[in-house]
């Protein structure tokens, strides 16, 4: 949507995603290779396929080995991330359909092309996680595509200035390494508010915009002003002004940074902040920061790149580590394999499935084999009792009481406590009946959203639907919390939409007792949750409920509460 304020301002609308307003001149990423260079290249001159094969080959090389330096210059997520797209450049399987193309009289480009088509067909395919991995794709078509013509690597300029970084989409290669003191904020055309762009902005703690229509006529350098609240970014407004919201929100976010908990309503009402973790380094490093525990231990993420199952001692181990850093009264909730769909992982996932989001994932991979997970809450079990960390222990995917309550049997025998994730419609229909087989429930958004709107929750161009503010899942949340509310058991939220701190106020008032997030987003929600009393959050989920779309419901809220 495009309109014009009283001053001529342009205005573009989009999803917000991260907080905080950042005014400064628009930096456009690169992402293509410019025509001109492409045409004027043509087929090349080589003597035959094989020469055309080398020069593939030392293009992707070069390539692989951009991303390798870039990965060894850093550490964590963003290593990783660098390291994986490394892989992918020197991909066997990319050079053989090369080669065949070449050897069936196909231009190097257009070898190259019909490669990456194949793949990123069979990745769409396979859905989640592995479609992201598109991005990846053609990110390292461009490159390679810039090697062979003799032209730069397209990508993300590094700013002489802070600048507004404005791109059709982003690679996780491209953000791995945003520098935020120089990206003042991330707006782009595609993208969902679960999509690596909008987790990474998070993460560096800067404003974020996804899915903003009109992103492709703003002009380099042209100054704009985001508000990642609203999801609005003005062209060229009044710069004083400007620049003074932005200064503002600067101050703000300083003061939020200093946050230290615990999470209580400005009349004193006890929220419980915990952190989503993937494995040991994550949680030593959420430990430190103000959270009372982890409220979603995504335990599938250890095991992403394991052909086999690890036994009960190796899972008991990393288990163990996790939970020993939170000892000292937190307490942890680790979530049973949520394999299959956007997790793919070798030695659970089913294979060659038609709909895999809707296919056997989650908790419906044990229905065939449950040993998988009868060995899966041995391992947790024995963890808990050497570490001696209260341990909670649910299951993601549960569509019925029957598999809740299954399951609940399963998780007391072993004497931990047991709950279900809602993130299928039916449980959240469900949810009275569910409290009354096990003793917690914890709310994904990502997936209730998903399946609540019948929009895949990494589709680029869907970012208005797979948006947790849509009265639909805000409708589904309010049955869910208020059947924890009656039956006095805690019901959580773990899914995107408790990081956002607009939200979790609404979240609170709808009778959500505790909020689970990426570490990142713990502060900006504490901060903004000491600021409402629980009047104003009961107000603020009631406007919310009662609006039509998610942007007259984030508008309601905010005059809500003022
Ligand atoms: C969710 O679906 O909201 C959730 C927390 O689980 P995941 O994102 O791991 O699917
Ligand atoms: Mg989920």
């Amino acid at each position: 949507m495009v309109t014009e304020t009283a001053h001529t301002v342009q205005v573009l609308q989009g999803t917000p995603v991260v907080s905080g307003v950042a005014y400064g001149p628009a930096l456009l990423a690169r992402g293509d290779v410019p025509t001109e260079a492409i045409e004027a290249f043509g087929r090349g001159s080589y003597a035959d396929a094989d020469a055309a094969l080398s020069a593939y080959e030392r293009a992707a090389a070069a390539v692989a080995d951009g991303f390798a330096a870039k990965a060894s210059s850093v550490s964590g997520a963003a290593a990783e991330v660098l390291a994986a797209s490394a892989g992918l450049a020197r991909d066997k399987g990319l050079r053989s359909i090369v080669r065949k193309q070449l050897a069936s009289g196909s231009s190097i480009l257009s070898s190259l092309h019909t490669a990456v088509e194949h793949f990123a067909g069979l990745f769409t395919q396979m859905g989640g996680l592995m479609a992201e991995r598109v991005t990846d794709l053609h990110d390292i078509e461009r490159r390679i595509t810039a090697h062979l013509i003799g032209v730069a690597e397209p990508g993300v300029p590094v700013p002489a200035v802070p600048s507004v970084l404005l791109a059709r989409d982003l690679a996780p290669s491209d953000t791995a390494l945003l520098d935020p003191a120089l990206v003042l904020a991330l707006v782009t055309e595609l993208g969902g508010p679960t999509s690596h762009t909008a987790i990474i902005a998070r993460q560096l703690g800067i404003p974020c915009v996804v899915g903003t229509v009109g992103l492709a006529d703003v002009t380099e350098g042209a100054l704009v002003l985001v508000d990642g609240t609203t999801g609005t970014i003005q062209i060229a407004p009044d710069p004083e002004k400007a620049a003074a919201a932005a200064e503002a929100d600067a101050v703000e976010r300083a003061t939020l940074a200093t946050w230290s908990g615990p999470a209580v309503t400005a009349d004193g009402v006890s929220v419980k902040l915990l952190a989503n973790v993937a494995d040991v380094p994550t949680a030593q490093s959420a430990a430190t920061a103000p959270v009372e525990g982890v409220g979603l231990f995504r335990t599938e993420l250890s095991f992403l790149n394991r052909a086999d199952e690890p036994s009960i001692e190796e899972q008991a181990a990393i288990y163990a580590d996790v939970l020993a850093a939170f000892g000292e009264g937190r307490h942890v909730v680790a979530r049973t394999l949520d394999a299959g769909s956007d997790k793919p992982i070798a030695f659970a996932t089913h294979q060659g499935e038609e709909n895999p989001a809707l296919g056997v994932r989650g908790l419906r991979l044990s229905f065939d084999n449950p040993g998988l997970l009868d060995r899966q809450l041995d391992a947790l079990a024995a963890a808990a009792a050497s570490s001696g960390v209260e341990t909670w222990v649910m299951a993601p995917m549960v569509a019925t009481v029957a598999e809740a309550s299954s399951f609940a049997e399963k998780v007391r025998s072993r004497g931990l406590r047991p709950g279900v994730m809602i993130e299928v419609p039916s449980a959240a229909l469900q949810a009275s009946r569910m409290l009354e087989v096990v003793d917690f429930l914890s709310i994904g958004t990502n997936d209730l959203t998903q399946y609540t709107m019948a929009a895949d929750r990494m589709a680029t161009d869907l970012a208005h639907l797979t948006d947790a503010w849509q009265p639909a899942v805000l409708q589904l949340v309010a049955m869910t919390a208020a059947a924890g509310v009656t039956a006095r058991k805690p019901v959580g939220v773990c899914g995107e939409a408790a990081a956002d701190p607009l939200l979790a106020c609404v979240l609170v008032g709808l009778g959500i007792t505790s909020l689970s997030m990426a570490p990142a987003a713990v502060r900006p929600v504490g901060a903004q949750l000491g600021r409402v009393t629980m009047a104003d959050c009961r107000r603020a989920a009631e406007a919310a409920l009662a609006a039509v779309d998610p942007e007259a419901a984030r508008a309601a809220v905010r005059e809500a509460l003022g």
